[in-house]
């Protein structure tokens, strides 16, 4: 096992991987910016080094910076949580000529689906059911026309490259087809530095689901059932739980098969997501995310299997702790992203904590950073925590949830707390009838 790792992130995840680290016993290494000298990663981990000023791109994403900041500290391995570094091959790689491992699939794997179109192709050739779309790149708006003609309209032009949900633009008719492929490559080439395209068929009403994987060293790979996450805005998730509200044991187990073996095949390792749409009882794969998830968590709590022990334990070449066979799903969990942003016009706030009084008590989980007097910097992403509630039920679960929700203080800047509060209270939500355009139509934005 390892003695010291270093942690590549920032706010919760640094310290979720931080406790996982301490209750394996292997002491840890913070990396901060100037803007985050007072964090809470920085104070609980036992050693620090900051890495640069607050722009992420000299701090959190500077490779040699953090390079140094292992080497000085001795570090033998590097968790880079989600985001920043998280699915960069290229670090992996420099990672590993330092002598130094890293916790995450192989260098290969991560390139191979950071190429959205490369992916496709390599989980269809393994047996994945994919959106049908184009096989490949689409090279300008005449053969962009000739495949939506075979897959028709409405069609959906995506980036390659993309993420976050840039780079995606929806053409209903052959008339819009070449503003759509115009807008999603300038938006990409401006996003991702780079403009490759390709098509897929626009489903109308999915369900975004998506299956934990884990793979090891030995061969083995399993799956830890699904998480429904189709409540977004702008492709964003907001809320995520698990079980899903409308999948079998049936599909929940012939899915699941697919993916373990399509991981087990592919030989990768670690901790992955395989994401489908789901519509009509049918799944199509859209990506694969080769990293820890924002909403890990809500697997955890069903499955009480910890994912980041897990993903340690593998990058230190030992099998997965458990079977398939002897994994079970037990009660319901329901995850809400909370964020300092305006609860009805989602504009950031960044400020001062003055209050910070989050809930507790049975089934309660939060994972945050945040503390009474902390003051929000204005250079990262703006959530702030995120509280997780399991119930042995989803009835029970979401009672849970509005009671928590009601206990949480968060003073001195403005949170999406009340927007948790009013969901709860919607019929289509009691009874998790909603898709992934719910929201956004909830929100009036459709
Ligand atoms: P990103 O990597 O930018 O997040 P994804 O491919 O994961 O892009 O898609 C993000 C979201 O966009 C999905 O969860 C879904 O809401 C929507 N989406 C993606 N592909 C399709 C499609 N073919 N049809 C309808 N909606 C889609």
């Amino acid at each position: 096992m390892f003695e010291k790792v270093l942690i590549a992130n920032r706010g919760e995840i640094a310290l979720r991987v931080q406790r996982a680290c301490k209750e394996l016993g292997i002491a840890t290494v913070a990396v901060h910016s100037t803007a985050d000298a007072d964090a809470m990663h920085v104070r609980l981990a036992d050693e620090s080094v900051c890495i640069g000023p607050p722009a992420a791109a000299d701090s959190y994403l500077n490779v040699p910076a953090i390079i140094s900041a292992a080497e000085i500290t001795g570090a033998d391995a590097i968790h880079p949580g989600y985001g920043f570094l998280s699915e960069n091959a290229n670090f992996v790689s420099i990672v590993e000529e330092h002598g130094i491992t890293f916790i995450g699939p192989k260098a290969e794997h991560i390139r191979v689906m950071g190429d959205k179109i490369a992916a496709k192709q390599t989980v269809k050739k393994l047996g994945i059911p994919v959106v049908p779309g184009s096989d490949g790149a689409i090279t300008d708006a005449s053969a962009a026309a000739k495949v939506a003609d075979e897959i028709g309209y409405p069609v959906l032009i995506k980036a390659a490259a993309g993420g976050g949900g840039r780079g995606m633009k929806v053409a209903r008719t052959r008339g819009e087809l070449d503003h759509a492929v115009s807008t999603a490559r300038s938006e990409s080439k401006a996003a991702f530095g780079d403009d490759a395209l390709y098509m897929e068929r626009y489903l109308g009403e999915p369900r975004h689901i998506e299956i934990q994987v884990l793979g090891d060293s030995h061969g083995n790979a399993v799956h830890l059932g699904e998480r429904d996450c189709s409540l977004q805005r702008r492709h964003q998730k907001v809320l995520e739980e698990s079980p899903s509200p409308v999948i079998t044991q049936e599909e929940r187990d012939r899915i699941g098969e697919t993916c373990a073996t399509a991981i087990r095949d592919l030989g990768y390792l670690g901790a992955g997501t395989i994401e489908f749409l789901y519509e009509n009882g049918e799944f199509f794969f859209i990506e694969m995310n080769t990293r820890l998830q924002v909403e890990h968590p809500v697997t955890e709590m069903v499955t009480g299997v910890d994912l980041v022990r897990e993903q340690i334990r593998i990058a230190a070449g030992q099998p997965i702790s458990f079977k398939q066979e002897d994994l079970t799903m037990t009660g319901h969990a329901i995850e809400c992203r909370i964020n300092a942003e305006h609860p009805e016009t989602f504009t950031p706030s960044p400020g001062t904590i003055t209050d910070f009084h989050p809930p507790g008590g049975l089934g309660v989980r939060i994972d945050s950073a945040a503390y009474s007097g902390y003051k929000i910097p204005p250079y990262y992403d703006s959530m702030i925590g995120k509280l997780i509630v399991y119930g042995d039920d989803r009835q029970e679960c979401l009672m849970r949830l509005k009671r928590s929700l009601r206990e949480f203080v968060v003073g001195g800047v403005n949170t999406t707390i009340p927007l948790f509060g009013k969901l709860l209270e919607e019929e289509d939500i009691q009874t998790g009838n909603y898709n992934i355009h719910w929201l956004e139509e909830f929100l009036g934005l459709k």
